[in-house]
């Protein structure tokens, strides 16, 4: 009992800490005139996410994204194709994906879903990953209620074969998968993410991460 109790007050921890960190972001988020790049002190640590592509590429690509975000859904389904393609899938560069839970408990609850994937499914992860933006309502209004118990569940069924519902259910609130989330917050903070997606080629933002020739023109300086 005493120990149920002490998750529980990790997760509330955790809501409040994505809460205010999201408020945070979104007033920032406004002040964002002009997209330039932005180098960071050195490539995110991509220790412990998911990670496609080789490894131990040399060139390391940071997703910053949000299961909830309309504009990450977006981009998972025009953008990442052409990544997977030229860079992925012939081993030029990894690809981490790193939850950045702006949106409330819903993000947090898709990003401990993920976590959820990641921890005892990793085979199926990018699956899962891909399932759950496309569940995404399309024209999504931000304050529409999409990622419940039910739904993470129904995507976790149709992309894990052989799931343990009620395993994973247990899981979604697991101390190593708070830990997750709170390490992937940890990041967000240290590299003062501010909206989603942001996309880091080694240490370079990409300022605008729609425009797939600057991604293309960044990934091929950084291979020189
Ligand atoms: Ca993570």
């Amino acid at each position: 009992m005493k120990k149920k109790k002490s998750r529980m007050l990790v997760v509330y921890t955790l809501v409040v800490i994505v809460l205010f960190g999201g408020i945070f972001a979104l007033n920032q988020a406004g002040n964002n005139g002009n997209a330039e790049e932005r180098r960071l002190a050195e490539a995110p640590a991509i220790e412990g996410q998911p990670i496609a592509g080789d490894p131990n590429a040399g060139v390391s690509i940071v997703e910053f994204g949000d299961y909830k975000c309309p504009s990450c859904k977006i981009w998972e389904e025009q953008i990442k194709p052409q990544l997977q393609q030229d860079y992925l899938d012939t081993g030029v560069a990894s690809f981490a994906y790193v939850n950045t839970m702006f949106h409330g408990e819903e993000s947090i609850l898709a990003g401990q879903a993920s976590e959820v994937i990641l921890m005892n499914h990793p085979e199926q992860f990018w699956d899962f990953h891909k399932a759950l933006f496309a569940e995404q309502p399309a024209q999504v209004n931000h304050d529409e209620l999409w990622v419940t118990q039910d739904k993470v569940l129904e995507v976790a069924e149709a992309t894990v074969p052989d799931l343990d519902a009620q395993q994973f259910q247990t899981d979604l609130r697991a101390n190593e998968v708070v830990d997750k989330l709170m390490k992937d917050q940890e990041l967000v903070d240290t590299y003062d993410i501010q909206q989603t997606p942001t996309i880091v080629v080694n240490d370079r933002v990409i300022a605008n991460p729609f425009d797939m020739d600057e991604i293309r023109q960044v990934i091929e300086q950084e291979l020189e």
